[in-house]
Protein backbone atom coordinates (compact mmCIF):
# COMPACT_ATOMS: atom_id res chain seq x y z
CA UNK A 1 0.00 0.00 0.00
CA UNK A 2 1.50 3.42 -0.78
CA UNK A 3 1.89 5.92 1.83
CA UNK A 4 0.04 9.03 1.06
CA UNK A 5 1.50 12.30 2.01
CA UNK A 6 -0.88 15.34 1.99
CA UNK A 7 0.97 18.44 1.96
CA UNK A 8 -0.67 22.01 2.47
CA UNK A 9 0.66 24.21 -0.15
CA UNK A 10 1.06 27.76 -1.44
CA UNK A 11 4.76 28.16 -1.83
CA UNK A 12 8.03 27.62 -3.21
CA UNK A 13 9.20 24.54 -0.46
CA UNK A 14 5.62 22.69 -1.09
CA UNK A 15 6.21 22.96 -4.91
CA UNK A 16 9.92 21.32 -4.71
CA UNK A 17 8.67 18.91 -1.73
CA UNK A 18 5.58 17.50 -4.05
CA UNK A 19 8.25 17.00 -7.25
CA UNK A 20 10.71 15.22 -4.75
CA UNK A 21 7.93 12.96 -3.25
CA UNK A 22 5.92 12.50 -6.86
CA UNK A 23 9.10 10.92 -8.55
CA UNK A 24 9.78 8.44 -5.85
CA UNK A 25 7.96 4.71 -6.36
CA UNK A 26 5.70 3.79 -4.15
CA UNK A 27 4.71 7.03 -2.77
CA UNK A 28 1.23 8.82 -3.09
CA UNK A 29 1.53 12.61 -2.90
CA UNK A 30 -1.02 14.93 -3.43
CA UNK A 31 -0.62 18.82 -2.47
CA UNK A 32 -3.75 21.13 -1.37
CA UNK A 33 -4.12 24.84 -2.25
CA UNK A 34 -6.21 27.41 -0.58
CA UNK A 35 -7.12 28.39 -4.54
CA UNK A 36 -6.09 32.02 -4.18
CA UNK A 37 -3.70 32.90 -6.80
CA UNK A 38 -5.64 32.32 -10.30
CA UNK A 39 -3.22 31.10 -12.14
CA UNK A 40 -1.00 28.65 -9.43
CA UNK A 41 2.11 27.48 -10.77
CA UNK A 42 2.52 23.76 -11.79
CA UNK A 43 2.52 21.22 -9.18
CA UNK A 44 3.69 17.57 -9.27
CA UNK A 45 1.73 15.15 -7.98
CA UNK A 46 -2.04 15.25 -7.55
CA UNK A 47 -3.60 18.40 -6.43
CA UNK A 48 -6.69 19.53 -4.67
CA UNK A 49 -8.01 23.44 -4.70
CA UNK A 50 -10.46 25.15 -1.97
CA UNK A 51 -10.35 25.07 2.48
CA UNK A 52 -11.37 22.00 4.23
CA UNK A 53 -14.11 23.75 6.37
CA UNK A 54 -11.71 24.32 9.50
CA UNK A 55 -10.24 21.22 11.51
CA UNK A 56 -12.94 19.46 11.41
CA UNK A 57 -13.32 18.84 7.67
CA UNK A 58 -9.20 18.56 7.48
CA UNK A 59 -9.44 15.96 9.84
CA UNK A 60 -12.58 14.16 7.79
CA UNK A 61 -10.45 14.61 4.36
CA UNK A 62 -7.53 12.63 6.26
CA UNK A 63 -9.78 9.81 7.00
CA UNK A 64 -11.26 9.47 3.66
CA UNK A 65 -8.53 9.90 1.66
CA UNK A 66 -6.62 7.73 4.32
CA UNK A 67 -3.29 10.03 4.69
CA UNK A 68 -0.29 8.71 6.23
CA UNK A 69 1.89 11.97 6.36
CA UNK A 70 0.48 15.72 6.78
CA UNK A 71 2.97 18.25 6.06
CA UNK A 72 1.63 21.59 6.58
CA UNK A 73 3.99 23.65 4.16
CA UNK A 74 2.24 26.85 4.36
CA UNK A 75 3.68 30.47 3.65
CA UNK A 76 5.01 31.60 7.64
CA UNK A 77 1.83 33.93 7.64
CA UNK A 78 -0.66 31.76 6.91
CA UNK A 79 -1.61 31.22 11.06
CA UNK A 80 -5.19 29.70 10.19
CA UNK A 81 -4.69 27.08 8.26
CA UNK A 82 -1.33 25.99 10.36
CA UNK A 83 -3.76 25.63 13.56
CA UNK A 84 -6.46 23.78 11.62
CA UNK A 85 -3.53 21.34 10.62
CA UNK A 86 -2.38 21.05 14.00
CA UNK A 87 -5.54 20.15 15.58
CA UNK A 88 -6.55 17.71 12.85
CA UNK A 89 -3.47 15.41 13.30
CA UNK A 90 -4.34 15.54 16.90
CA UNK A 91 -7.89 14.70 16.36
CA UNK A 92 -6.87 11.77 13.80
CA UNK A 93 -3.40 10.35 15.39
CA UNK A 94 -1.96 11.33 11.26
CA UNK A 95 1.53 11.50 11.95
CA UNK A 96 2.09 15.37 10.81
CA UNK A 97 5.26 18.04 10.55
CA UNK A 98 5.69 21.68 9.82
CA UNK A 99 7.87 23.21 6.96
CA UNK A 100 8.53 26.27 7.78
CA UNK A 101 11.36 27.86 5.85
CA UNK A 102 13.73 30.47 8.58
CA UNK A 103 12.94 33.98 9.36
CA UNK A 104 15.35 36.58 7.99
CA UNK A 105 18.21 38.16 9.81
CA UNK A 106 19.23 42.17 9.73
CA UNK A 107 23.06 41.95 8.81
CA UNK A 108 25.34 45.04 9.41
CA UNK A 109 24.05 48.15 7.17
CA UNK A 110 20.57 46.97 7.81
CA UNK A 111 17.88 49.87 8.88
CA UNK A 112 15.15 47.10 10.29
CA UNK A 113 12.12 48.28 12.66
CA UNK A 114 10.10 45.32 13.54
CA UNK A 115 6.65 45.22 14.64
CA UNK A 116 4.30 43.05 15.35
CA UNK A 117 1.38 43.38 12.54
CA UNK A 118 -0.07 45.14 9.58
CA UNK A 119 -1.43 47.65 11.79
CA UNK A 120 1.43 48.26 13.76
CA UNK A 121 3.59 48.95 10.48
CA UNK A 122 1.13 51.31 9.30
CA UNK A 123 1.80 53.05 12.68
CA UNK A 124 5.22 53.27 12.19
CA UNK A 125 5.34 54.35 8.60
CA UNK A 126 4.65 57.99 8.68
CA UNK A 127 8.07 58.59 11.10
CA UNK A 128 10.12 56.43 8.88
CA UNK A 129 9.18 57.79 5.33
CA UNK A 130 6.95 59.01 2.45
CA UNK A 131 7.01 56.65 -0.43
CA UNK A 132 6.58 53.02 0.63
CA UNK A 133 7.01 50.10 -1.09
CA UNK A 134 4.50 47.49 0.45
CA UNK A 135 5.65 43.85 -0.63
CA UNK A 136 3.19 42.25 2.15
CA UNK A 137 1.31 40.60 -0.54
CA UNK A 138 -2.42 41.72 -1.73
CA UNK A 139 -4.43 40.96 1.66
CA UNK A 140 -4.63 43.16 4.75
CA UNK A 141 -3.85 46.25 2.66
CA UNK A 142 -6.50 48.37 4.31
CA UNK A 143 -4.04 48.38 7.43
CA UNK A 144 -2.73 51.40 5.43
CA UNK A 145 -5.80 53.18 3.85
CA UNK A 146 -5.70 55.52 6.29
CA UNK A 147 -2.47 56.74 5.42
CA UNK A 148 -3.15 59.23 2.94
CA UNK A 149 0.01 61.89 3.10
CA UNK A 150 1.79 58.69 1.78
CA UNK A 151 2.54 57.18 -1.33
CA UNK A 152 2.70 52.96 -1.83
CA UNK A 153 4.05 50.66 -4.78
CA UNK A 154 1.84 47.36 -4.25
CA UNK A 155 3.21 44.14 -5.71
CA UNK A 156 1.35 41.38 -5.67
CA UNK A 157 0.85 38.28 -8.17
CA UNK A 158 -3.01 38.91 -8.70
CA UNK A 159 -4.46 42.37 -8.10
CA UNK A 160 -5.19 43.30 -4.55
CA UNK A 161 -8.84 44.52 -3.92
CA UNK A 162 -10.15 47.70 -2.39
CA UNK A 163 -10.05 49.28 0.12
CA UNK A 164 -6.18 50.45 -0.21
CA UNK A 165 -4.69 53.59 0.30
CA UNK A 166 -5.86 56.61 -1.93
CA UNK A 167 -2.63 57.25 -3.53
CA UNK A 168 -1.41 53.31 -4.44
CA UNK A 169 0.45 52.06 -7.59
CA UNK A 170 -0.10 48.24 -8.06
CA UNK A 171 2.91 46.17 -9.36
CA UNK A 172 1.69 42.49 -10.73
CA UNK A 173 4.89 40.31 -10.58
CA UNK A 174 5.41 36.91 -9.27
CA UNK A 175 8.89 36.43 -7.88
CA UNK A 176 12.14 35.14 -7.78
CA UNK A 177 13.32 38.64 -8.02
CA UNK A 178 17.25 39.62 -8.27
CA UNK A 179 18.36 42.61 -6.49
CA UNK A 180 19.06 43.94 -9.98
CA UNK A 181 14.59 43.81 -10.32
CA UNK A 182 14.48 45.21 -6.44
CA UNK A 183 17.20 47.74 -6.84
CA UNK A 184 15.41 49.39 -10.06
CA UNK A 185 11.98 48.93 -8.34
CA UNK A 186 13.26 50.94 -5.64
CA UNK A 187 14.96 53.67 -7.61
CA UNK A 188 12.35 53.95 -10.60
CA UNK A 189 9.39 54.52 -7.84
CA UNK A 190 11.63 56.96 -5.35
CA UNK A 191 10.88 54.73 -2.65
CA UNK A 192 12.08 55.60 1.01
CA UNK A 193 10.70 52.85 3.34
CA UNK A 194 9.88 49.38 2.41
CA UNK A 195 7.44 47.24 4.70
CA UNK A 196 7.13 43.07 4.02
CA UNK A 197 6.61 40.31 6.30
CA UNK A 198 9.58 38.27 7.49
CA UNK A 199 8.68 35.43 5.04
CA UNK A 200 11.96 34.07 5.05
CA UNK A 201 13.71 32.25 2.18
CA UNK A 202 15.74 33.26 -1.15
CA UNK A 203 12.62 33.87 -3.56
CA UNK A 204 11.84 37.71 -2.03
CA UNK A 205 15.26 38.33 0.09
CA UNK A 206 16.37 40.59 -2.92
CA UNK A 207 14.70 43.11 -1.79
CA UNK A 208 16.48 43.52 1.33
CA UNK A 209 19.68 43.52 -0.20
CA UNK A 210 18.64 46.17 -2.68
CA UNK A 211 17.63 48.20 0.41
CA UNK A 212 20.45 47.74 2.49
CA UNK A 213 22.26 48.83 -0.97
CA UNK A 214 20.69 51.87 -0.79
CA UNK A 215 20.67 53.00 2.96
CA UNK A 216 16.54 52.66 3.11
CA UNK A 217 14.51 51.55 6.67
CA UNK A 218 12.48 48.53 6.43
CA UNK A 219 9.40 47.71 8.43
CA UNK A 220 9.15 44.10 9.15
CA UNK A 221 6.29 42.27 10.59
CA UNK A 222 7.29 39.48 12.57
CA UNK A 223 5.89 36.06 11.75
CA UNK A 224 3.49 34.58 14.60
CA UNK A 225 4.97 31.29 16.23
CA UNK A 226 3.74 27.78 14.98
CA UNK A 227 1.23 26.18 17.57
CA UNK A 228 2.95 24.83 20.55
CA UNK A 229 3.86 20.92 20.24
CA UNK A 230 4.29 20.93 16.61
CA UNK A 231 7.34 19.32 14.86
CA UNK A 232 8.97 21.74 12.87
CA UNK A 233 11.58 21.21 9.97
CA UNK A 234 13.12 24.33 7.96
CA UNK A 235 13.49 22.45 4.46
CA UNK A 236 12.82 20.14 2.53
CA UNK A 237 15.69 18.37 3.24
CA UNK A 238 14.24 18.24 6.43
CA UNK A 239 11.14 16.95 5.66
CA UNK A 240 12.71 13.84 4.23
CA UNK A 241 15.03 13.45 6.33
CA UNK A 242 12.20 13.17 9.43
CA UNK A 243 10.41 10.62 6.55
CA UNK A 244 13.23 8.34 6.31
CA UNK A 245 13.36 9.43 2.29
CA UNK A 246 16.72 11.49 2.60
CA UNK A 247 18.26 8.99 0.31
CA UNK A 248 18.37 9.78 -3.39
CA UNK A 249 15.07 9.67 -4.77
CA UNK A 250 14.20 6.42 -6.67
CA UNK A 251 16.74 4.06 -4.50
CA UNK A 252 13.91 2.28 -2.69
CA UNK A 253 14.28 3.94 0.43
CA UNK A 254 10.39 5.06 -0.02
CA UNK A 255 9.33 1.82 1.36
CA UNK A 256 10.43 3.68 4.74
CA UNK A 257 7.56 5.92 4.51
CA UNK A 258 5.60 7.07 7.10
P1 LIG B 1 -4.96 31.24 6.34
O1 LIG B 1 -5.47 32.56 6.78
O2 LIG B 1 -4.10 30.47 7.28
O3 LIG B 1 -6.14 30.28 5.90
C1 LIG B 1 -7.48 30.72 5.77
C2 LIG B 1 -8.28 29.54 5.29
O4 LIG B 1 -7.94 29.23 3.94
C3 LIG B 1 -8.02 28.27 6.05
O5 LIG B 1 -8.79 28.22 7.24
C4 LIG B 1 -8.41 27.21 5.04
O6 LIG B 1 -9.84 27.13 4.92
C5 LIG B 1 -7.94 27.82 3.74
N1 LIG B 1 -6.59 27.39 3.37
C6 LIG B 1 -5.42 28.04 3.58
N2 LIG B 1 -4.39 27.37 3.04
C7 LIG B 1 -4.94 26.26 2.49
C8 LIG B 1 -4.39 25.17 1.76
N3 LIG B 1 -3.07 25.09 1.48
N4 LIG B 1 -5.24 24.20 1.32
C9 LIG B 1 -6.58 24.29 1.58
N5 LIG B 1 -7.15 25.30 2.26
C10 LIG B 1 -6.33 26.27 2.69
O7 LIG B 1 -4.14 31.37 4.97
P2 LIG B 1 -3.82 32.67 4.07
O8 LIG B 1 -2.84 33.52 4.80
O9 LIG B 1 -5.10 33.23 3.58
O10 LIG B 1 -3.04 31.98 2.89
C11 LIG B 1 -3.73 31.15 1.96
C12 LIG B 1 -2.73 30.33 1.19
O11 LIG B 1 -1.82 31.19 0.52
C13 LIG B 1 -1.91 29.42 2.09
O12 LIG B 1 -2.02 28.11 1.56
C14 LIG B 1 -0.51 29.96 2.02
O13 LIG B 1 0.46 28.93 1.95
C15 LIG B 1 -0.50 30.80 0.78
N6 LIG B 1 0.28 32.04 0.96
C16 LIG B 1 0.01 32.88 1.99
C17 LIG B 1 0.77 34.03 2.16
C18 LIG B 1 0.55 34.96 3.32
O14 LIG B 1 1.27 35.97 3.42
N7 LIG B 1 -0.39 34.69 4.21
C19 LIG B 1 1.81 34.30 1.26
C20 LIG B 1 2.06 33.43 0.19
C21 LIG B 1 1.29 32.29 0.05
P3 LIG B 1 -10.68 26.01 5.70
O15 LIG B 1 -10.69 26.43 7.12
O16 LIG B 1 -12.01 26.06 5.01
O17 LIG B 1 -9.97 24.70 5.48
Amino acid sequence: MSPHVLILGGTAEARRLAADLAARPGVRVTTSLAGRVARPAPVAGEVRIGGFGGPEGLADWLRAHRVDVLVDATHPFAESITANAARAAAATGVRALVLRRPGWRPEPGDDWHFVGSLDAAAEALPRLGRRVFLSTGRLGLAAFRHLTDLSFVVRSVDPPGPPLPPDTRVVLARGPFTVTDETRLLRTHRIDVLVTKDSGGEATAAKLTAARDLGLPVVVVRRPAPPAGVTVVPDVAGVLARLGLSSPRGSGAADTCP
